[in-house]
């Protein structure tokens, strides 16, 4: 170990420390994470991880379409290793994409005797076989009507509910100004190439950075990342 300078250790050997304590924080995500039903990449899913783990140092989380909690896996081991609470808002009915005769319909969450979806007994399973039941605070609701009310400051926010445009800038303007100063607003769905996907969460996204509130960090796959700024920054 180098010389420490002010009681600091130099930056190299923090860099070092750092991605080691990254590393072996990675062994407090399920093995099974990935094989959760949902739209998930274990790249992306390992990304949520890390930036959970760094936006709970300032606050609980908060995820929107939650499904049967693959993201609430990665989010919610990084905030039980922390201590912190995640917020997982889903209504449970699908998002309009999964409904019957719909490209992502799966009839295996399909409720056919009261024919309607319903991801949620798949979503408490997960919890309960993550060890998530202490961490995880499950809301089942519009994420719009949970916001009506909502006076929590968040580390974090993660928006990957229903993908048409309004839902999605809905989610953003209720949950965005929860954010605390240095908090990450994450976009899934992120598709810079139209013929890869929808472009609804790519143009919020881009509404988010225009605010002039959010600078951008480096992308995951599909996942957008958006961190807060500390300070106000007037926009020439
Ligand atoms: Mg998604």
């Amino acid at each position: 170990m180098g010389r420490a300078i002010d009681g600091l250790l130099p930056q190299k050997e923090y860099d070092l420390l750092y991605c080691k304590a990254k590393l072996e924080a990675r062994n407090y995500i399920p093995p099974f994470a990935s094989e959760i039903k949902g739209f998930l990449d274990p790249e992306e899913g390992e990304r949520l991880f890390e930036l959970a783990l760094e936006a709970c140092l300032l606050g609980p989380c908060l995820e929107i379409g939650s499904f049967c909690g693959k993201s609430t896996v990665y989010l919610g081991s990084a905030c039980k290793l922390r201590g912190r609470t995640l917020f997982s808002i889903d209504h449970h009915r699908g998002s309009e994409e999964q409904q019957p005769g719909q490209l992502y319909f799966d009839p295996e969450v399909y409720d056919a005797g009261k024919g309607v979806i319903d991801s949620f007994p798949y979503f408490r399973a997960t919890l309960e076989r993550a060890g998530l039941e202490e961490t995880v605070v499950a809301i089942v609701a519009k994420s719009h009507v949970v916001a009506r009310d909502w006076a929590t400051p968040l580390g974090m926010v993660f928006i990957d509910g229903g993908h048409a445009y309004e839902t999605v800038f809905t989610d953003y303007c209720c949950w965005s100004p929860h954010i605390l100063p240095g908090g990450f607003l994450v976009f899934h769905d992120i598709f810079l190439d139209p013929s890869e996907g929808g472009q609804a969460p790519y143009e919020v996204y881009k509404l988010a950075l225009a605010s002039a509130m959010f600078e951008e960090l480096p992308m995951t796959r599909t996942l957008g990342v958006l961190r807060r700024h500390r300070s106000v920054v007037v926009k020439q």
